[in-house]
């Protein structure tokens, strides 16, 4: 079974797609591709789903359907039903039926896919972007299975120990206030020198 995908790099997940060959299916999925870049998070919707990391792949199928794969940022994210929809109608709008939406788990979702778009985007937001929970920059994206072991450990001693930059002033002398913030995904903290409280993003 042959199909043309477009999905992003191993290295930089917010490169424009690469228009895979085939009469028309490459064209289809690369339109779709940039279709989906509009569809925003429904939690925090100055960042889209492509930010997120949560757009992973659009795929042509061989009957001719395009395949949206998507990894939810939380196993049980309400949002998800949301986010389907939504792209739905991206699709829809840009007349990109028929179409249909998969969902996958594995590898899991990690805060590491949050583009660098996204990350500026958070912070003019206001939240601060979650720290690597990789083994830095160069074993962000090891295999999911691999990481789903490391995380856990990574993502409690981010939240005991790590410094959390102030999404306003940049002032590292913060202090975390609630383990919890708006949603189970954010904590609240607050920055000592400017005195504003802030969300910040956990590393997962
Ligand atoms: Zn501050």
């Amino acid at each position: 079974m042959s199909a043309v995908s477009i999905r992003p790099g191993p290295k930089d997940l917010a490169a424009p797609p690469v228009q895979a060959c085939g009469p028309d299916g490459g064209d289809r999925a690369a339109r779709a591709w940039a279709a989906l870049q509009a569809v925003p998070d429904p939690e925090i919707p100055v960042v889209s789903i492509q930010d997120l990391g949560i757009l992973r792949e659009v795929t042509m199928a061989g009957d001719g359907t395009l395949e949206v794969v998507i990894t939810p940022t939380y196993s049980g994210c309400p949002a998800m039903a949301e986010i389907a929809e939504d792209i739905g109608r991206a699709l829809d709008a840009a007349g990109l039926a028929p179409w249909r939406i998969r969902t996958t788990l594995a590898p899991a979702w990690t805060t590491d896919w949050i583009t660098a778009e996204g990350r500026a985007k958070l912070r003019q937001y206001g939240i601060a972007p979650p720290g690597r929970c990789g083994e830095g920059e160069g074993g962000a994206r090891t295999a999911g299975a691999k990481r789903m072991q490391f995380v856990p450990h990574a993502a409690r001693a981010a939240a005991a120990l790590d410094l959390v930059a102030c999404p306003r002033c940049g002032s590292l002398h913060t202090e975390q206030l609630a383990r919890f913030a708006s949603t189970a995904c954010k904590a609240l903290y607050r920055c000592r020198d400017c005195r504003e409280p802030f969300d910040y993003f956990k590393p997962y």
